[in-house]
């Protein structure tokens, strides 16, 4: 082999070892971000103006990036979310329940149960029973008498909420609605 030619194979094969090499690494590096990209994924949102503006304003007062706003948003449903839920299910039920029991229907066991649910829920219970189980009823805007079938825990956030939603928003028993005509 003449030694330019020499030369010029070998210069090729390092060329196309180095490329192999770099190759491998890129490849390698890449499995990695690809890796990464699998366990982390990405989701863009598009939001209006108003919207963006109340994202920014709060992610800047509490100091939080807007991915952590969002999260703790989230988080903050699900534990709304768990809490109604568990309220629901063992609060109003259970004590409705423990309410049965105690009150000794003498209808059995399940019939005393349903008849204290339907009882607590027709507010035929008198308020202070309700009370000592940690329960309170709704009560009507006008006449401030309890609304049917609206039972909520006391003295929670969300007990508030409704309390004040149902005197803002004026919700009240159907009959204040009908007219009084006088003869
Ligand atoms: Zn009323």
């Amino acid at each position: 082999m003449p030694k330019n030619l020499k030369n010029l194979y070998i210069g090729a094969y390092i060329r196309a070892y180095m490329r192999a090499n770099i190759g491998s690494k890129r490849r390698h590096r890449e499995t990695y971000w690809q890796r990464w990209v699998k366990q982390h994924p990405r989701i863009s949102i598009y939001l209006n103006r108003e919207d963006y503006d109340v994202l920014k304003k709060v992610s800047d007062s509490l100091g939080l990036s807007y991915r952590e706003v969002l999260l703790n948003a989230v988080s903050d449903i699900k534990a709304l979310h768990d809490k109604l839920s568990k309220a629901l299910e063992m609060i109003i039920e259970g004590k409705a329940h423990q309410q049965g029991y105690d009150e000794g229907y003498r209808k059995g066991y399940e019939a005393g149960y349903e008849q204290a649910l339907k009882d607590i829920r027709n507010a035929k219970v008198p308020e202070y029973k309700i009370r000592a189980l940690g329960l309170e009823y709704i009560k009507c805007a006008i006449c401030k008498k309890p609304l049917e079938g609206y039972v909520v825990k006391t003295g929670t956030k969300l007990t508030e909420a409704i309390k004040n939603y149902v005197i803002r928003t004026n919700i009240h028993h159907s009959y204040h609605d009908k007219v009084v005509k006088n003869d």
